[in-house]
């Protein structure tokens, strides 16, 4: 069973009721985030009884949002290996070096968390079409879920966008109109559809259970690390869902009587190319001033505003973390020397990871004996382009 208790917004703190379909925030327009019965969990719920569950991110369906089994769509998405590099490690002379493997989830990227969980809570509350914005990977996974469920899915995507995300999105079932224009101009036709033919809206942060996907990563990581955390992760950042969502994972975790209060330094990583967080975290604001003229080749990180922005840079601040740029050719360069020590094809995100460990740690601020986890986000065969 679900402890799932009800919605609250991350800003303001309005509640609401969970088995009604919400957005954004009716009040303020920040994000709404989901709160579990922790209390009753805990006496229920023990970290033993995951030892012989299945290995997706459905092990800890208590503490996820959906509350009927049959509504849980999966495609083995989860419970992807973290891996103790060996050459790499030796390669950068660094004892404690870890990667998470999010390239072999459905649809190859850690989307399949975040949209596995929205789509089987739309399921779940009857939604019958649902609708993104997309420049990649979450467009994709949109389209394998929605297949899933019987659901129609449109995807508006810029069209220079490159071939594998779109090619995807078609095999997978998806209403795919491409737009003459940048992201922010497909959100604007998105919505359009959204409020003519109410279909659902499933974009970063605008519903509430994308996240509650997302965290599953933070509870592995514990779980895969025999409860204890790491003293460093580094995340590629773009909307922040992963980021934001292991942090609460964390929390709910320690309620849980699961972890000890230690919590690892989160560290964002971006492209000089857009970095919107970097900048608001160097000038100490709440919020982020959106990114002009953002371009990488980083896919994933071109999120020139993140709705959940002042969550990102919250997490950043409590655990001590810091924000990171690197260059489009140093985050390439991260890749390829992750493929050839460790035999993993990243994504250039995941590359992005290895390039903000160097400087972290040419700065002392890492230090040796510590562990660290760089996230691999995304397998890098959809951006082949790269590699030409
Ligand atoms: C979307 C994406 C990211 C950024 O993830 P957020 O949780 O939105 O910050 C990073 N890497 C890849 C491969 C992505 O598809």
């Amino acid at each position: 069973m679900s402890y799932f208790s009800h919605l609250e917004c991350g800003y303001c703190d309005e509640i609401y009721e969970k088995n009604k379909i919400w957005n954004l925030c009716t009040k303020c327009g920040k994000p709404l985030l989901a709160h579990y019965d922790i209390d009753s969990a805990k006496s229920d719920f023990e970290k033993e009884s995951l030892k012989d569950r299945e290995e997706t991110l459905w092990r800890y369906k208590e503490m996820l949002p959906v509350q009927d089994e049959k509504f849980r769509l999966s495609l083995g998405e989860g419970f992807t290996p973290l891996i103790k590099t060996e050459r790499l490690s030796k390669n950068i002379g660094f004892e404690n070096l870890f990667i998470k493997e999010e390239g072999v989830n459905p649809t190859n990227s850690f989307k399949a968390r975040g949209l596995c969980m929205a789509i089987s809570r739309a399921y779940e509350l009857g939604v019958k079409e649902v609708s993104i914005p997309s420049a990649g990977n979450a467009a994709g996974a949109m389209s394998a879920y929605a297949s899933l469920a019987g659901m129609k899915s449109f995807v508006f995507m810029p069209k220079d966008v490159p071939q594998p995300f779109i090619s995807e999105c078609k095999a997978l079932g998806a209403e795919v109109t491409l737009i003459d224009g940048l992201i922010t101009d497909c959100g604007k036709i998105a919505k359009e559809g959204v409020e003519k033919f109410g279909r659902f809206d499933v974009s970063t942060l605008k519903e509430p259970y994308r996240i509650e996907g997302k965290k599953t990563m933070g509870y592995e990581v514990a779980e895969q690390m025999n409860w204890e955390l790491p003293d460093v992760i580094i995340y590629p950042t773009g909307g922040g869902t992963g980021l934001i969502g292991m942090w609460k994972a964390f929390d709910e975790m320690e309620k849980l009587g699961w972890i000890n209060s230690k919590r690892p330094r989160m560290v964002t990583v971006q492209s000089t190319g857009c970095a919107p967080m970097v900048r608001a975290f160097n000038e100490n604001t709440e919020f982020a001033e959106p990114w002009q003229n953002a371009k990488t080749v980083a896919d994933g990180l071109r999120v020139p505003a993140a709705v959940g922005d002042f969550l990102i840079l919250r997490a950043l601040r409590e655990s001590n973390g810091t924000a990171v740029q690197v260059t489009d050719e140093e985050l390439m360069e991260g890749a390829n020397l992750i493929g050839r020590t460790e035999g993993i094809f990243v994504s250039p995100e995941g590359g992005a990871s290895l390039s903000a460990f160097k400087k972290l740690r040419e700065q002392n601020w890492i230090i040796e004996g510590e562990k660290v986890i760089l996230f691999n986000t995304g397998s890098g065969h959809k951006y082949m382009h790269l590699w030409k």
